[in-house]
C-alpha cells in the first residue's frame, strides 16, 4: 500500500522508522536484530538507507597507489524484499542519484517493482568525500528532481527507450526529503523551497523531512512550504541523542543546529546513559508536541540502533 493511502486511511498518526543496510559481509540477521525490537509497535513503514561507493587508495607493489571504489554497505533492494517477507511491513528503498546512471536507475525500480515495492524515497545523495560539488554519473540524474521526473514517466509507462511500444506502466508513489534548516548548498530558504515545490510539481507525493531538534523548525517549515503551495503530507524525522560526540557530529554532517539548552544539558551530562537519557527525553518531548500538532506520522532515523527509538516510541505510542 502506497504511503500516502496509509497516510489518508489511518485515523491516528503513523510511525515509520528508517535503517541502515549492514556493513558488506554481514547477515540479514543484523537487520532483524536491530529492528525486531521495533515491529511490535506496528509500523506503518521502514526505510532502508542507500550508501553509495567511496573510493579509497590503497598501496600497491613499488609505492603505487591504486584507487579503489567500496561498496560499504550494499543491498538495499535485497534487505526490502526481505523485511517484506519476514514481517509483512510496506518496505521504502531510497534511491539516489549519484552513482547510478538512468538506466541502470531504471533496472533497480523494475526489480523492485517486480517485488511489489511501490514506494521510494527519491534522492541526489551527497558528494563522495573526494568531491566538492555533488557530480552526477555519466548519464546520470543530477538532482532529485529529475529522479522523481525518470519515476513518475515509468509511472507513465515512459522507459528510457523511447521506442518500447507498449511498455508497462508502474505504480510507484514518490517521497522526496525536505530540510527545516534548508539544505547545506541552498542559498536561502526560499531557494531550497522552490526546488522542493518543483520536486512535488514533478510527481513527488509526501516529504519526509531531516532530522531537527527545534520543533519551531520544523512548524516554520510547514507554514512556509503550505504558502509556497506545496500540498502534500510532511513527515518530521526524529533521531534521539545518543552520545556526547554528536553535539558537533550532528551539525557537521547533518547541517542541523541543536538549540542552546538541549547542547548545554548534554554538555553537562556525566556519561554517555545520562546523555541516552536526555536524548530520548528530549526526542519524546519534541513528538508529544508534533502530535499535539497534528503531523501525519513520525518517521525515527534508527542509525543501526534501535533502542532509543524504542524507548520514545514506549513514551508516545
Ligand atoms: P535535491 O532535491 O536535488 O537538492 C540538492 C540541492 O540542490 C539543494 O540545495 C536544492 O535546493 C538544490 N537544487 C535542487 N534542484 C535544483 C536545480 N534544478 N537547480 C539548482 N539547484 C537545485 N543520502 C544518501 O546518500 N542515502 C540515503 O539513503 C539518504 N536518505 C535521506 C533521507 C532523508 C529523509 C533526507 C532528508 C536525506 C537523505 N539523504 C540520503 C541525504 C541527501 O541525499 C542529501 O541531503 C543530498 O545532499 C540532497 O539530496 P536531495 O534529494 O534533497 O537533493
Amino acid at each position: 500500500m502506497k504511503v500516502t493511502d496509509k497516510i489518508k486511511e489511518s485515523k491516528s498518526p503513523l510511525l515509520s522508522f528508517e535503517i541502515l543496510p549492514p556493513l558488506k559481509g554481514k547477515s540479514i540477521q543484523s537487520i532483524y536484530d536491530s529492528i525486531d525490537p521495533l515491529m511490535e509497535f506496528k509500523p506503518a513503514f521502514v526505510n532502508v538507507t542507500y550508501h553509495r561507493e567511496e573510493y579509497v587508495y590503497k598501496k600497491r607493489e613499488k609505492g603505487f597507489l591504486e584507487k579503489v571504489s567500496i561498496r560499504k554497505r550494499p543491498g538495499t533492494v535485497g534487505i526490502c524484499a526481505a523485511l517484506i517477507n519476514k514481517y509483512d511491513v510496506e518496505a521504502v528503498p531510497h534511491l539516489i542519484c549519484g552513482g547510478f546512471t538512468r538506466e541502470e536507475t531504471e533496472n533497480a525500480l523494475i526489480d523492485l517493482y517486480f517485488l511489489g515495492i511501490k514506494n521510494v524515497l527519491a534522492l541526489r545523495g551527497d558528494p563522495i568525500k573526494t568531491e566538492q560539488h555533488f557530480v552526477p554519473e555519466e548519464g546520470g540524474n543530477n538532482y532529485a528532481i529529475d529522479l522523481v521526473r525518470q519515476i513518475n514517466n515509468l509511472n507513465k509507462g515512459i522507459y528510457n527507450d523511447e521506442d518500447m511500444i507498449n511498455a508497462m506502466p508502474t505504480d510507484f508513489s514518490i517521497g522526496v526529503a525536505g530540510y527545516p534548516e534548508k539544505h547545506f548548498e541552498a542559498p536561502n530558504i526560499e531557494t531550497d523551497l522552490m526546488h522542493l515545490k518543483r520536486k512535488i510539481d514533478a510527481g513527488a507525493e509526501y516529504i519526509v523531512t531531516q532530522l531537527f531538534y527545534d520543533n519551531k523548525k520544523f512548524f516554520d517549515f510547514v507554514k512556509l512550504c503550505r504558502g509556497a503551495g506545496i500540498d502534500v503530507p510532511i513527515i518530521p524525522g526524529i533521531k534521539p541523542i545518543t552520545r556526547k560526540s554528536q553535539i558537533s557530529l550532528l551539525s557537521k554532517f547533518f547541517h542541523v543546529s541543536l538549540p542552546y539548552d538541549l547542547s548545554k544539558e548534554l554538555d553537562a551530562a556525566r556519561n554517555e546513559s545520562e546523555v541516552a537519557d536526555l536524548g530520548v527525553k528530549w526526542a519524546a518531548d519534541q513528538c508529544r508536541e508534533l502530535l499535539q500538532e497534528g503531523v501525519p506520522c513520525l518517521h525515527f532515523y534508527t542509525m543501526g540502533k534501535s533502542s532509543a527509538a524504542k524507548r520514545v516510541v514506549e513514551q508516545i505510542f
